[in-house]
């Protein structure tokens, strides 16, 4: 069945550490080869032996529209026959910038840049350069991009601050990154007790890293609070969030005010794109208006921006897409927990706009900690049952999961049906 996709990993993994680009594609906490793909079209994706999967990554997130999406293609190669990177300024970039500010309140000004690492790397820098402070608090299981203040773990003991979680980024470079727990206003509180020079705090407002872990809106009120009280900047990572849990990311959903933003994937509309936005009053301190330096070759790239403002135009003509969206996904998770509870697996799961999740775990999931005690191992078994009956979920316990507007509920009830199947074969 993966014969080729066999070969190709053979191949691959004597030219690319572990065979691809970017570690989750190895499928290394599942097993197994992963799946190399061809081509794909609207929900479907069709893998080098000819199997089709319903395929609910979406290209971890960006793809609203579902691939090879035709209003989208059209965009995009009208602006490439006009040339595919300029280094100067084009209409695009102020017209995608418009879009994006007249959405969001907290937003009046943005810059464009290649990825969401980028964004979250800048926005960080930008605070701390309009603080002049050093230190940042960040929460275990948000995910922010693979800058080197960012990839820390909790330190041993009490301590609240990080230390590297990955070799090659120095202890120097994480020791101003302290950890809170996510939904846990009090850890959050012994780290500003820990430094009265904090800069930011960035948090995921709904996290999808850790699975679908959406922040409840009491702790963001008094996260919010804190920020004010302590004169540091409160940061919202929408990377994943942004124009996915609802058009105006969780900052539709909660009334709440970042002081800056980042977004990426969707904003894209499946290229290359990153951006940092906030109040005009921190954005000038931005190079050239300010003195805090960030630059890119290929930052506002023309067919990047022509793809992401054709996705964000559909999107703000008709936000109905999102209800429908959620209303998919609900159906999609109500009926995998009514089928998990006839097989006496014990289930959570969680919906937000086109995000959803699903944890095999019997507690509610608030935090890392509570993801973390899934059963990861029923998870990897799962996942290859459905990889096998052509349903492509994200290869972790810990992602979330993305409905595109051509999944339709049909596809939603063969979904079932093979969750279904699988969960009679494991349970
Ligand atoms: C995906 C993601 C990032 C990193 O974006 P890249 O484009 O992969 O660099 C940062 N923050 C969040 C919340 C994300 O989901």
């Amino acid at each position: 069945m993966l014969e080729k996709s066999q070969q190709a990993y053979q191949e691959a993994i004597q030219y690319i550490p572990g065979g691809v680009d970017s570690p989750v594609r190895a499928f290394k906490s599942v097993g197994g080869v992963p799946p190399f793909i061809e081509r794909g079209k609207g929900a479907l994706l069709y893998d080098i032996d000819g199997n089709e999967y319903i395929d609910y990554v979406q290209s971890w997130g960006p793809l609203i529209f579902g691939h090879a999406d035709e209003e989208t293609l059209q965009a995009v190669c009208d602006q490439a026959q006009k040339g595919l990177s300029f280094g100067a300024p084009t209409l695009l970039e102020t017209a995608l910038a418009k879009e994006i500010v007249e959405l969001f309140d907290s937003v009046d000004k943005i810059r464009f840049v290649n990825s969401g690492t980028e964004a979250v790397m800048s926005a960080i820098r930008l605070a701390r350069g309009f603080t002049g402070r050093d230190d940042i608090i960040k929460f275990e299981g948000c995910y922010h991009g693979h800058s080197d203040s960012l990839l820390v773990s909790a330190g041993s003991g009490a301590a609240t601050f990080g230390t590297p979680s990955s070799p090659g980024v120095p202890a120097d470079f994480t020791k101003h990154t302290l950890l809170a727990r996510y939904n846990d206003i009090e850890s959050v509180k012994k780290c500003f007790a820990a430094s009265d020079e904090i800069a930011c705090v960035i948090i995921e407002p709904i996290a999808g890293n850790m699975g679908l872990v959406p922040a409840k809106e009491e702790f963001l009120q008094e996260l919010r609070a804190l920020c004010d009280e302590h004169g540091t900047l409160l940061i919202f990572d929408e990377v994943m969030s942004g124009f996915r849990a609802h058009l105006k990311g969780a900052q539709g959903l909660v009334d709440i005010k970042p002081d800056l933003v980042t977004f990426g994937k969707v904003i894209g509309g499946g290229m290359p794109v990153g951006a940092f936005g906030g109040r005009a009053e921190i954005m000038s301190h931005l190079s050239p208006e300010g003195p805090v330096y960030q630059a890119g070759t290929l930052s506002g790239n023309p067919v990047a921006m022509a793809a992401g403002l054709s996705a964000i135009r559909r999107l703000k003509k008709d936000p109905s897409i999102y209800n429908i969206l959620e209303t998919r996904a609900k159906g999609l998770v109500g009926g995998f927990k009514k089928i998990a509870s006839d097989h006496g697996i014990p289930l959570q799961v969680e919906v937000r706009g086109s995000m959803f999740g699903f944890f095999f775990n019997d507690k509610p999931v608030e935090n890392f900690d509570d993801a973390k005690r899934s059963d990861l191992e029923f998870f990897a078994k799962f996942h290859q049952e459905m990889i096998k009956r052509g349903v492509y979920f994200a290869c972790s316990q810990f992602e979330t999961g993305f409905i595109c507007t051509p999944l339709d509920e049909k596809l939603i009830d063969m979904t079932l049906e093979k969750i279904d199947e699988a969960m009679k074969k494991l349970a």
